[in-house]
């Protein structure tokens, strides 16, 4: 029996992975839960899975939480030091960890230090911190599994075979909602239109990541300090059906890939169950109903946001912690109707140019250039709005 924290429980990647707890009983439990400010579905959750610990990012939600549980056995808990004690729960195997942005930085490297393997969904913090975590990592012979079903797909690809041996990684992306607009059709995107993917149901802040391509930006550091492979050595090719989830070529030029409908149970399950594979009663893969399987290169013009990844990579140090940090306020500005649509590349882009990178040796930088980022986007973020109206 596994026993299971879920950091985001509430989230998409939190339910999903919730349902697989459900149909494995006998292989899996959720002892301990962590959510932002969802009071009703963790409710519900604590009501179905009587985890032994659960916590609230919200100080205020988890006051509304504990009067609606009174009477039952879970220990409610809130704050940074709630997340990090349910994320550090002594009979913890593993911890899924699936909260958006950076906010999952803290909590999720407090259960590498405190030895839990981890399945990493929450792919922020390791552009925000990747050598950290895997330094903290190795230190305390944790494993990291990737859930990102690209990442998952080039773990599987690269199994049995020998890293000196690898070429290339190759990323796949959707190209997301907005692939085919032109620029001047780009600049007028409503909220709705962007947060429409075409083949993934995902939290809103990803979606909008995959509608400007940031999202494949994060991906390419992600499997950067995942696999230790140099930027160079990592590729981004458009493809529109979302099948083949990534690729991985090797130096005799054979190409190895993984395929698959797009669901995220299954690399949730991969990541749950490794090596073993569960039984997953989801529609299988008919080659012949799909027919055509497309292929682009990324348009680095109306997308710019791919790049800032590299770039970022390239330029190192807190850079990374920063590009993230920016594009987080940018979203959220978006989502809020603030600024537009390429509001975003610009806020991130304004914001790169105005940081001077230092190392990032301990928590502290990466937090202290997120906190700058923040602030720094904020302000361009003001400066487009207020353009916006005049
Ligand atoms: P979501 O918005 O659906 O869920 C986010 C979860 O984090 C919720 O449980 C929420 O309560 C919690 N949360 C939000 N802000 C918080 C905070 N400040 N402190 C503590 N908890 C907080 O997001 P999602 O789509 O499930 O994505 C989660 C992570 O997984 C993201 O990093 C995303 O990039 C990654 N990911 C998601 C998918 C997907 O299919 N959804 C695929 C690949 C990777
Ligand atoms: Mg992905």
């Amino acid at each position: 029996m596994k026993q299971i924290v879920i950091l985001g429980s509430t989230g998409s990647i939190g339910t999903s992975t919730l349902d697989i707890i459900a149909k494995f009983p006998d292989k899996f439990r959720a002892v301990g839960l962590t959510a932002g400010t969802n009071v009703e579905k963790l409710e519900e959750q604590i009501r179905t899975f009587s985890p032994a610990a659960v916590a609230m990012a919200d100080d205020a939600a988890a006051e509304r939480l504990r009067a609606r549980c009174k009477g039952l056995k879970t220990t409610i808990l809130s704050g940074t030091d709630g997340l990090r004690q349910v994320a550090t729960a002594p009979d913890a195997d593993l911890v899924i960890s699936a909260i958006v942005g950076g906010a999952g930085l803290v909590p999720t490297l407090a259960a590498i230090t405190a030895g839990k393997f981890i399945a990493l969904a929450n792919k922020e913090p390791m552009v925000m911190a990747g050598r950290l975590m895997q330094d903290e990592a190795r230190k305390h012979g944790v494993r990291i599994f990737p859930v990102d079903s690209e990442h998952s797909a080039l773990f599987q690809s690269m199994e049995g075979h020998r890293v000196e041996d690898i070429l290339r990684l190759i990323l796949t992306a959707s190209g997301g909602p907005l692939w085919n607009l032109t620029k001047e059709e780009l600049r007028r995107v409503t909220v709705e239109q962007a947060l429409k993917h075409p083949n993934w149901k995902m939290g809103d802040k990803i979606t909008i990541d995959s509608a400007t391509l940031m999202n494949k930006g994060l991906e390419v550091v992600e499997a950067h300090w995942l696999f230790d492979i140099p930027a160079s050595k990592i590729e981004v090719v458009v493809h529109r059906e979302s099948i083949i989830h990534s690729l991985v070529e090797y130096q005799d030029r054979s190409v190895i890939a993984q395929l698959g409908l797009p669901d995220m149970r299954t690399p949730i399950a991969y990541a749950m169950n490794y090596p073993a594979r569960v039984p997953l009663d989801l529609p299988s893969l008919n080659l012949a109903q799909i027919g055509t399987l497309t292929f682009f290169n990324p348009d680095h013009d109306r997308f710019p946001c791919l790049g800032f990844g590299y770039e970022a990579l390239q330029v190192g140090g807190t850079m990374p912690a920063v590009l993230n940090a920016a594009n987080e306020v940018a979203v959220q500005a978006f989502l809020d109707r603030r600024i537009g649509f390429l509001g975003i590349a610009e806020t991130i882009r304004r914001t790169m140019d105005a940081h001077k990178p230092v190392e990032v040796s301990a928590l502290e930088d990466a937090l202290g250039a997120d906190a700058w980022a923040r602030a720094k986007a904020g302000e361009i973020v003001e400066s487009l709005a207020a353009a916006a109206v005049r």
